[in-house]
């Protein structure tokens, strides 16, 4: 069985509660805000003003740069407002407000186009970057950067991730159960758009349904299924290609270092959607779970829908919440407000119960090595912590602060309960200051 060595984590996942529920879709929102930075990358540039009548798929963001990636409408409607809203991110961002007539009109340009694979590569990049495609892992870096790099870098393979080792969410799992058509017909497409002939699909062994309809829809092609034995964090990038292929990506390299392109099994289904039909990514399959929500389950959810219209068409919060959390458990974000909308790189919502949240004031290190033991990157979490905690996050930099993923593996295991990621992204903070500052 392939896995990441040693390193790595095994938290408890309850992804069966939602495994086994088919998608679903919710009722539609009567209103979606879409915020004009979604995607790592330049924010994009609203194209329409308050007023303007629009149909479903119609662009109403455009691309600032290279490093971006536009938006577009999952409903037909009215612009009410464009202005600074609530973002996942915890700040406020642009974002435009449209009000929906119901009647999902769409725009007129959609064409089909079922001879894709003869297409040429440059044309098929530049339709994920008009389809606003970015990494629907969570990461949503536009798409089409990452199947453009330099020259001198030649890539040998694609690697879908299909890990998914995030407790509690299940939204790709059912994806690639449901769907395994549309991720493999995907993946054809990101192999010839890079010329190569090998393609892998990493998914951890704990989706036995996931792995058989994908190894049925990829038999006769390049494409080869990788089981892989379940361990935390190995859908982080530098992991999942360690464990398909035994290569180590360097510190502070990236995959095509190694010759390699990762991209998301979501992505790859997107993908297909926008090069096939021309549909852009206007919506995406979202696991609402926890002992916080009356209905637990995998919806499809139109980009832009209110956290507060998902969980009242989830039978509404059980009890007071104490924590929602945007993503799972150990890289989730948490959320302030209900008015948040769903973005491209939203995978899953937990809803966690006031009394299950364990409030505790953490204790001094003991220096019992664990955070050391299970950092996937080989990092030092104990030295960061202490020179967070000190205020001394300069001193962070000599021991590669910048290779850590943020992954939670850390804190999750220190006995001291120590917010090991929290100091981790102060120092990556005042280091990112300090550098603004010299520039
Ligand atoms: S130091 Fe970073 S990469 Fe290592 S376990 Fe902690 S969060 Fe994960
Ligand atoms: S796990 Fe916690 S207590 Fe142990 S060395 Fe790491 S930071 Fe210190």
């Amino acid at each position: 069985m392939w896995t990441i060595a040693g390193e790595g984590i095994h938290p408890i996942d309850r992804k069966s509660e939602t495994s086994s529920i088919p998608i679903s879709e919710i009722k539609p929102p009567s209103k979606v805000v879409i915020p004009l930075s979604q995607h790592i990358g330049a924010p994009c540039e609203s194209l329409v003003k308050i007023g303007d009548l629009v149909k479903k798929y119609q662009k109403v963001g455009e691309a600032k740069g290279f490093v971006s990636s536009p938006v577009h409408s999952p409903v037909s409607g009215k612009v009410v407002a464009i202005g600074r809203f609530p973002h996942p991110s915890g700040n406020q961002s642009n974002s435009i407000v449209i009000e929906s007539d119901g009647k999902d009109e769409l725009i007129d340009s959609l064409k089909e186009n079922s001879n894709y694979l003869n297409a040429d590569p440059k044309d098929l990049k530049g339709i994920i970057l008009g389809a606003g495609i970015v990494g629907m892992g969570g990461a949503t870096f536009p798409t089409h950067v990452k199947l453009s790099p330099p020259q001198e870098k030649k890539i040998t393979a694609v690697i879908l991730n299909g890990a998914e080792c995030e407790p509690f969410l299940t939204s790709d799992d059912r994806l690639m159960v449901e769907k395994s058509m549309e991720v493999i017909e995907g993946m054809k497409i990101l192999m010839h758009i890079m010329g190569v002939r090998d393609g892998y699909i990493g998914i951890e062994n704990d989706k036995p349904g996931a792995i058989k309809a994908i190894n049925q829809s990829a038999t006769g092609t390049n494409i080869k299924v990788i089981s892989l034995e379940k361990k935390y964090p190995q859908g982080a990038e530098k992991q999942l290609i360690k464990s398909v292929t035994g290569k180590e990506v360097p510190s502070g390299g990236l995959p095509m270092d190694v010759g390699i392109v990762v991209q998301n099994v979501g992505t790859a289904a997107a993908v297909y959607n926008a090069v096939r039909y021309g549909v852009p990514l206007v919506e995406r399959i979202v696991t609402v779970t926890g002992n916080g929500i009356n209905r637990r389950g995998n919806f499809r959810i139109p980009v832009g829908t209110l956290l507060e219209h998902v969980i009242a068409e989830c039978g509404g919060l059980a009890g007071e919440p104490g924590k929602i959390l945007f993503g799972g458990p150990m890289m989730g974000i948490a959320q302030y407000s209900m008015l948040v909308p769903i973005l491209k790189g939203t995978s899953g919502i937990l809803i966690i119960p006031k009394g299950d949240v364990v409030l505790e004031d953490f204790r001094a290190c003991i220096r019992c090595g664990r955070c050391v033991q299970a950092c996937p990157i080989r990092l030092l979490p104990n030295m960061y912590s202490i020179l967070g905690e000190a205020g001394k996050p300069k001193d962070a930099e000599e021991y590669h602060v910048l290779d850590c993923i943020e992954c939670g593996c850390c804190t999750y295991v220190c006995p001291s309960r120590r917010p090991i990621v929290q100091q981790i992204r102060y120092i990556k903070a005042e280091m990112r200051k300090a550098k603004s500052k010299v520039a």
